[in-house]
């Protein structure tokens, strides 16, 4: 007689317990970015602790160690290069200038491409809806918004954050160049499309494809992932985004 569908599914659980782990992370992030009360408390084979749903995966150093005030210093120093900046056409639209923020010596940088209506008017990047589903992802990375540093391509908001143009991004690149190069993260996650074509230098690369893949930017990891607005519109791939990270963090912890 052939096997119910629930007799695989039994089979499968019990001798595949990895199959459960993928399932209580994909559930977990779930959770992390609203969800509420996912039934999961799933326990894999005899030994194992349940873990607390918000358990984070560890990573025993935060920041990249020894230099963060000199760092410090020189962001500042970039910061006032860049000034009350007129070097595009966006500084006619802007209310503020969006440098980027968080741990001048930070292990992991998030770039996404510009700022939108609330990053314009509070000077701060990712604080918008948006900002709110990267807050969660890095949280549930078991990281914390001060542990890594967050900045975009360009530093001044499109208007009705229509994509930045060319011109654009040509004289703003050099800006988050200097900041990678003064942070040196060990790695960088570009949200979307737009981040990870400028610093790859390749305008044609699609999102589709490279997520989830590691590229080289002047030697420094680079995951590209779906931007946070992407996914708020299609919440179906969040998954993948987690997938991403989970990725990021890996490769974190083996150079702990
Ligand atoms: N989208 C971005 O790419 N950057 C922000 O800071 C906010 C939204």
């Amino acid at each position: 007689m052939g096997r119910t569908v629930s007799t695989m599914m039994r089979d499968n659980i019990s001798t595949k317990p990895y199959l459960i782990e993928n399932i209580k992370s994909i559930l977990e992030f779930y959770q992390a970015i609203g969800f509420e009360r996912l039934p999961i408390k799933l326990e894999v084979g005899k030994n194992s602790k349940p873990q607390s749903l918000n358990s984070k995966p560890p990573l025993s150093r935060l920041s990249k160690g020894g230099h963060g005030g000199m760092k410090e210093i020189a962001l500042k120093a970039l910061r006032k290069e860049i000034g009350d900046c007129e070097r595009c056409k966006l500084s006619k639209g802007r209310t503020h200038i969006v440098f980027g923020e968080g741990n001048p010596d930070a292990r992991l940088m998030f770039i996404g491409e510009a700022p939108g209506r609330e990053e314009d008017l509070q000077a701060r990047p990712f604080v918008g809806d948006a900002g709110m589903l990267l807050t969660r992802l890095i949280d549930k990375m078991g990281l914390k918004r001060s542990d890594v540093y967050i900045a975009n391509i360009v530093k001044c908001r499109p208007h009705l954050n229509r994509d930045p143009e060319m011109d654009e991004i040509e004289q703003c690149r050099c800006f988050i160049e200097r900041q990678i190069e003064i942070i040196q993260p060990e790695i960088i996650m570009t949200l979307g499309r737009i981040s990870t074509q400028t610093l790859l230098g390749n305008m044609k690369l699609k999102i589709s494809v490279t997520r989830g893949n590691f590229f080289d930017y002047k030697g420094i990891p680079l995951m590209p992932t779906f931007h946070p607005a992407y996914l708020i519109r299609n919440p179906k791939d969040k998954w993948l985004t987690w997938s991403d990270a989970q990725k990021v963090i890996e490769k974190l912890k083996r150079k702990d």
